[in-house]
């Protein structure tokens, strides 16, 4: 089968031909659709210095998908051929203690499919049974396939309360502005969106904030005065792993307010811990999705009215995944998926 791997140590992504992957007795096979392009195969196309000393060469990457059923183990009792489902990325050990007590995304051995496990830029990728969500009918196969870092969005905004909550998101990138929508549908009164890129203020107008300020020109102080906010804003959503923007929104976080961390910054950062300490913030690091109330959680609001199409930019053959990866870097994109049905 036609599968992206990154065969060689160097920059770079290759279409070759490798075996079809063969299904054990709890395993689902599933023909892929559509699938979306993320930050982290970015990072491993560009091998940076996480990308190499991380990802075994010769491995297919990819871990957001849509796709169809084509066979399934004995020991699958309730999937169909043709049924159409999405993975969960992070394969748990389902032994340790937080598997044991029901909390796997606290798993502290989990395998990353497209990661450490052979991925989804495939015709044909294979999953244990356990990380098959089987879509409800009527979700669009677009979002489907961006059911993965939608579920980072959603575990981050609803992390804490944001009902009749200011939320302040920092990262226009494609999962800030998932979450800035999520906020919104979840009754956060003004939900607030920084990033200095353009194309990604306007999509995030586009989807839904009530602001989306370039941090470099507007400050959060004047944006809290124009929304008539005195106290500063309850929530924060640190989606750009900026170092700046994590002590900008410290600085503008109401007495006992909540922060929720899902971008991942490249260095340590320094931070005034004055602030954390007498405002009595709450800091929490969010990682993946929970297995599997997320999942349930995005497919409800969807249903309910969520509204994240806006967030997709590009929709190419897999034959263009050049493409797709350029408009990735550029950071003029919201979300690129990639067809892969012909
Ligand atoms: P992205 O890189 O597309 O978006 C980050 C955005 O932050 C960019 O648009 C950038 O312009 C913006 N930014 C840079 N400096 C800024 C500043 N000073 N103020 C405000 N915004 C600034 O990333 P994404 O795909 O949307 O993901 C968001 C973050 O979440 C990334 O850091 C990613 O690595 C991380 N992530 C974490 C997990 C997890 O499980 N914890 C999962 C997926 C992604
Ligand atoms: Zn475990």
């Amino acid at each position: 089968m036609k599968a992206l791997v990154k065969s060689r140590a160097e920059r770079g992504l290759w279409l070759e031909e490798v075996p079809e992957p063969e299904i054990g007795i709890n395993d689902v096979k599933i023909r892929v659709l559509k699938t979306g392009i993320c930050g982290t195969d970015l990072h491993i196309y560009e091998w940076d210095a996480w990308a190499s000393k991380t990802i075994p060469i010769g491995l297919t990457i990819g871990h957001e998908f849509v796709g169809e059923v084509v066979e399934f183990g004995s020991n699958v009792p309730d999937l169909h051929v043709g049924q159409i489902v999405s993975g969960e990325g992070h394969v748990v050990c389902g032994r340790c203690r937080n598997c044991l007590a029901g909390r796997r995304h606290l798993c502290a051995f989990t395998a990353g499919v497209g990661v450490s496990r052979n991925g989804c830029f495939a015709e044909y990728v294979v999953l244990p049974m356990s990380n098959i969500w089987q879509h409800a009918h009527g979700i669009p196969l677009d979002i489907a396939s961006i059911f993965d870092p939608f579920g980072n969005a959603v575990h981050t905004a609803l992390a804490f309360p944001v009902l009749g909550e200011d939320v302040l998101v920092t990262g226009a990138g494609p999962i800030g502005i998932m979450a800035a929508a999520v906020a919104r549908h979840a009754g956060a009164r003004h939900v607030v969106i920084s990033d200095p890129n353009e194309y990604r203020r306007n999509l995030a107008e586009k989807v839904g904030v009530t602001r989306a300020i370039n941090p470099i020109t507007t400050t959060l102080k004047s944006t809290e005065k124009d929304l008539n906010m005195h106290e500063g804003f309850d929530v924060g959503l640190e989606m750009s792993g900026n170092p700046q923007a994590f002590r900008d929104m410290i600085a503008h976080m109401s007495h006992g307010a909540k922060i929720a961390m899902l971008g991942i910054p490249a260095d340590p950062i320094a931070i005034d811990w004055n602030q954390v300490i007498f405002n009595q913030l709450t800091l929490r690091g969010i990682y993946g999705r929970e297995m599997y109330e997320t999942w349930y959680k995005m497919t409800v609001m969807l249903e309910s009215g969520l509204d994240i199409s806006g967030v997709i930019t590009h929709r190419l053959n897999w034959r263009d995944y050049e493409e797709g990866f350029a408009a990735m870097r550029s950071g003029n994109s919201g979300k690129v998926i990639l067809d892969w049905a012909d």
